[in-house]
């Protein structure tokens, strides 16, 4: 279907568009151009993420490209839809939710070979809006702008920012703010949620083309359904245990934002943690803490519970078998999990090979760490530049740790100093900071925003004249809530 009658097509836009999941059957997606906005304004352009994919940042810079990341102008090549999903929120069912205020663009092969969705979001309603205004306000957009492109440097997988626009229009928000749009890339936007939406409707011949189609773009080794779910499995407990490496709490893992390619997705009211407290949560609407910091590898494998039920007419013709298959899956995850995250922590400790008693050793330090509630980026750092008791006030007790420490260390070969360094950054997006680049932002001042996104490009450099942004914050400053970006 063309894009309705305001459009233009640009001259200067060359995108190399090819649309795979548009090329998927109706009931998949609608059809639906961005509702193009007043005063479209570029705020700012990911230039290296434009050349890493291929596509020219002098021409996405321009008008036209302007126009088009504000969803005023839809490029050559283009198939622009809302993609359809279902998911369970903080454990309900939702049969039908769907992108209320993103519009996919299309998909590009960038230079690499991988394959990449241009998303808008905050481009408008779509049928899938419910109440919503489809619209995204300006702190929610630089605040998934500034953490997911973070997330990126501390070499997490992430969907990522390519642009963000204002757009000349109000949105109400219990007050009015400022509207913008961010311009998002994913390797896909499939969500377990996706896979629910049709095994909700029985649609097993949707469910086949869906599977086929995630293991094409995500996982081309894998063997089938089964084999699917396994490295969905895999992907998800590697990427929560990096979350948990670096202090991140999702905030919201409901089902439809749990993406089956494994990247990080749907920045909401998510955040890094300042002091170290495994039930933090920040969400302003998770009061049962379901979310919260040590709760995430729990909740990872509940919705991996979903999808695996929803691959179960593909995992084998007999229910009994193919339940006990998918149950055989699942099953790995706790042993999966704790590999991984011992992964992920044993270089936090500068730990180079595995010993039976390591898993204690660091939760022995988080202990500490929780007990005064030391800043987890910050600990972790000094421990990695040699601080006497890594910052900790209870000296005695990191003293007696640091024995066994340093006999753990000496069984090992070589320095872990560079190790530590490479796994425990010292910058990370911290929420005062964000809130302060959102602030001044909001009152017309970029420099704070680009400053934040200098810094958090480099997380494991010392960066001296940045030591600032190493500062936990003060009583005053901490952030304990962070909102829905809706
Ligand atoms: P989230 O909790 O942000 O992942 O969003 C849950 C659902 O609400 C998704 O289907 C979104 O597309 C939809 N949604 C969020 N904000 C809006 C909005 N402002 N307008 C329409 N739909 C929205
Ligand atoms: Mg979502």
């Amino acid at each position: 279907m063309p894009p309705p009658a305001p459009y233009v097509m640009a001259m200067t836009l060359h995108i190399a568009f090819d649309n795979s999941y548009a090329r998927l059957p109706e009931r998949f997606h609608t059809r639906q151009a961005p509702v193009p906005v007043r005063a479209p304004a570029l705020l700012r352009l990911n230039t290296d993420l434009a050349r890493q994919m291929g596509l020219d940042p002098a021409a996405l810079g321009s008008e036209d490209g302007i126009a088009m990341l504000a969803g005023n102008l839809v490029p050559e090549g283009a198939a622009p839809l809302a993609q359809v999903y279902a998911g369970h929120q903080f454990g309900g069912f939702v049969p039908q939710l769907g992108d209320g205020r993103a519009i996919l663009l299309g998909e590009v092969v960038t230079p690499d070979g991988t394959r990449r969705d241009i998303q808008l979001k905050g481009a408008g309603p779509t049928p899938y809006s419910r109440m919503g205004d489809g619209r995204a306000a300006l702190g929610p957009v630089l605040r998934e702008y500034i953490v997911s492109e973070a997330m990126h440097a501390l070499g997490i997988p992430t969907t990522r920012a390519l642009a963000a626009v204002t757009t000349g229009e109000d949105v109400f928000r219990i007050t009015r703010l400022p509207g913008a749009v961010l311009t998002r890339v994913a390797a896909s936007h499939i969500r377990v949620g996706t896979f629910q939406y049709f095994a909700a409707r029985r649609d097993t011949e949707a469910l086949r083309l869906l599977s086929a189609h995630a293991i094409a773009r995500h996982y081309p080794q894998a063997t089938g359904a089964l084999d699917l779910l396994r490295h969905v499995i895999a992907a998800q407990s590697r990427l929560v245990a990096q979350w948990m490496g670096v202090g991140f709490i999702h905030g919201v893992m409901n089902t439809d934002n749990m993406a089956i390619s494994g990247e990080t997705i749907d920045y909401g009211p998510c955040a890094f943690m300042d002091g170290y407290h495994s039930r933090t949560v920040f969400s302003s609407i998770d009061a049962q803490g379901r979310y919260a910091y040590a709760r995430q590898a729990d909740m990872a494998i509940w919705n991996l519970a979903q999808l695996a039920t929803t691959l179960l007419p593909l995992i084998d013709p007999d229910r009994e078998a193919a339940i006990e298959k998918g149950t055989e899956a699942l099953h790995a995850f706790p042993e999966i999990f704790k590999r991984d995250w011992l992964a992920v922590f044993r270089p936090k400790i500068g730990l180079a090979d595995a010993e039976d008693g390591d898993a204690e050793l660091i939760h022995r330090l988080l202990d500490l760490m929780e007990k005064e509630q030391a800043d987890f980026t910050n600990t972790f750092r000094a421990l990695a530049e040699g601080l006497p008791g890594a910052g900790l006030k209870d000296r005695a007790g990191f003293d007696a740790w640091a024995v066994d420490w340093n006999a753990r260390l000496a069984r090992q070969d070589g320095a872990p100093q560079a190790r530590m360094r490479a796994a425990n950054p010292a910058y990370i997006p911290r929420n005062h900071r964000v809130e302060a680049a959102i602030q001044a932002a909001g009152a017309g001042d970029l420099a704070p925003f680009e400053k934040l996104l200098q810094v958090l490009e480099r997380p494991f450099d010392d960066q001296p004249d940045h030591a600032a942004y190493r500062s936990a914050p003060t009583p005053d400053q901490q952030v304990h809530q962070t909102f829905c970006g809706t």
